[in-house]
């Protein structure tokens, strides 16, 4: 499917149209504004794939700008994740910038607003000012401060930034329609006052704009040609457009888009971080996590997320993605990229009675089968005593049982067939051995047996075992839309993480590197974590082989 024409998602259309039509001379200048509140999720990948790719696509580029205009719930760690993420993601942006960096301007622009007779200061309390807004049915009435002068506005706003007045005392407001239908014409805020340490300003601002002030001025100051969001902002585009258009400044263009939405998973940061504050959770990159974080650690690759949002696409309405295509991505590229070994989750030890004791075979496999050249290989040692998984053993077998048990014959992944013939069990019908007598001349790749077994299974050669801590992830909630519950974390999965404490590995995942994606054969998708030590480590199984959840995905 090379050759397959994508067609335009509508704001492809729309960048196509201003560049045939000459607008913004040509240019296409995106940003990404997170507000650095918390880590990025699976959500804001959509937006910066969108942003990205667009200024990719058409030539242009993309400033990061952060979106710092809560003191109060902002901080530099969630800065340095946010940039961490998006690099990793594969992005690189133009500038990186601040909101803050521009409260001076805008500032200024308010004052600007206040001379134009377009704004005022009210005294007016929170419950006074939206009980006067009316309703969308009803009018608003302005408050007795609607009508002060240019200069009085201006005294009270200058006081206001010199921090004369407390909290709440009041606002700065825009002098639009207090009839219009739609409420965000109002009058709304544009200023507040708080007193709060800003992570960058530190205490040099009193007063803080709100985001309607703050972002379109922002765009404008940059002059970003597409100012991309979410549909929610679609009532909030007639602002946008009345503070640009009354400022005179560069008409950027706000269009939206819908958001993600994910099933069984949070993706409000405000969710999120209580999922994290009361410990729910490892951290902000817990595997079971939706943030980049955690899906980085879980095993997740760029390539994976970025293939995920090409597929769920960009579009004007609101739907909810099934969490199992995004397991499908990271399956279809770990099928391509991870390198294949093997390991043992639920031992039972097998003896090969008739194999020479002490003797060692330093066996061959290719790292990677599905390319060429296989990216290399590794040794694997086979001894008398393997560790194989219980599951592969049955003592009454039935029919169709392709692998071990009483008299059944398998093959050895890489080495030879071996047949069983007897086991052994404790007092509680346990069973603790299994014996096998192995068929010298049926060695892989040069197997002069003539036998032919259905069933291979994988073991891993008991005195060379890799111990390691093997944790096994599930869905975060049992519920699709947790968010929609009274209370979400009563929803969450209580199976979530299982922790298997000793697993048998094959030596060479000793040197397992971080970041690499390992298929254990026959058992999923796992990678090394990034707690992992040289003296315990830790993998964690990014996804099943197979999706156990069974719901048909669509390809394309
Ligand atoms: P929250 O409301 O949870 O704090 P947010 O949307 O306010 O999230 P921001 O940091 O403001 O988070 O988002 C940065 C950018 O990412 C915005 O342009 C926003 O539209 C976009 N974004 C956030 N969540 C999603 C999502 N689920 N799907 C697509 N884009 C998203
Ligand atoms: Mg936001």
């Amino acid at each position: 499917m090379e050759n397959e024409v994508k067609s335009l998602n509508f704001i492809e259309e729309i960048v196509e149209e201003d560049l045939r039509t000459g607008k913004h001379d040509g240019r296409v200048l995106t940003r990404f504004p997170p507000e650095p509140n918390g880590y990025l999720h699976i959500g804001h990948a959509k937006s910066i794939c969108l942003n990205f790719g667009l200024a990719k696509k058409y030539n242009g580029k993309t400033n990061l700008r952060f979106d710092d205009t809560n003191p109060v719930t902002e901080d530099t760690e969630y800065v340095e994740s946010i940039k961490k993420d998006i690099q990793w993601l594969g992005f690189q942006w133009n500038q990186e910038l601040y909101t803050s960096d521009y409260f001076q301007q805008l500032y200024d622009f308010a004052l600007e607003l206040i001379r134009k007779g377009l704004a005022y200061v009210d005294d007016s309390t929170a419950e006074e000012i939206a009980a006067a807004k009316g309703t969308p049915t009803e009018p608003g009435v302005p408050t007795p401060y609607r009508d002060r002068t240019v200069e009085e506005n201006i005294t009270l706003f200058e006081e206001m930034r010199a921090g004369k007045y407390k909290e709440g005392e009041k606002v700065l407001r825009a002098k639009i329609d207090l009839a219009n239908p739609n409420m965000h014409l109002r009058d709304p805020l544009l200023y507040r006052i708080k007193f709060a340490d800003h992570h960058r300003t530190g205490n040099t601002w009193p007063i803080y704009p709100m985001y309607d002030f703050a972002h379109g001025q922002s765009d404008a100051i940059e002059k970003i040609t597409h100012s991309l969001c979410t549909l929610e902002f679609i009532p909030h585009r007639p602002l946008y457009d009345w503070c640009i258009d009354k400022l005179e400044i560069y008409p950027s263009k706000q269009y939206e888009f819908a958001r993600l939405n994910l099933n069984y998973t949070v993706m409000s940061k405000r969710k999120l971080l209580q999922l994290v504050n009361e410990k729910h959770v490892e951290g902000w990159d817990d595997p079971r996590m939706p943030t980049i974080s955690g899906l980085r650690r879980r095993g997740y690759t760029p390539a994976s997320i970025v293939d995920f949002c090409e597929r769920i696409g960009i579009a004007k309405r609101e739907n909810i993605i099934d969490v199992s295509l995004l397991e499908f991505c990271i399956r279809e590229d770990l099928n391509k990229t991870a390198w294949r070994r093997m390991a043992v989750l639920d031992p039972v030890k097998m003896i090969i009675t008739n194999y020479p004791d002490g003797q060692i075979e330093e066996l061959e496999g290719e790292n990677n089968p599905e390319v060429e050249g296989g990216e290399g290989s590794r040794k694997i040692p086979f001894s008398k005593e393997l560790w194989i998984e219980r599951e592969d053993f049955m003592e009454n077998a039935p029919k169709k049982f392709f692998r071990l048990g009483p008299g059944l014959s398998v093959r050895l992944k890489h080495a030879y067939i071996v047949e069983c013939h007897d086991f052994v069990k404790d007092e509680n019908g346990h069973i603790t051995e299994i014996h096998c007598n192995y068929i010298p001349n049926s060695k892989s790749g040069e197997d002069t047996s003539g036998l032919k077994v259905k069933g291979t299974i994988h073991w891993v050669s008991v005195p060379h075992a890799q111990e390691a801590e093997v944790r096994l992830y599930d869905r975060l909630f049992n519920v699709e839309n947790p968010a929609a519950e009274e209370d979400f974390k009563s929803t969450i999965n209580a199976d979530s993480l299982k922790i298997i404490p000793k697993a048998y590995l094959e030596p060479d995942m000793a040197n397992a590197q971080l970041g690499r994606g390992y298929q254990f054969i026959r058992l999923g998708y796992y990678t090394l974590d990034t707690r992992s030590t040289k003296d315990q480590l830790v993998f964690n199984r990014t996804v099943t082989l197979k999706d156990s959840w069974a719901k048909e995905v669509k390809k394309g």
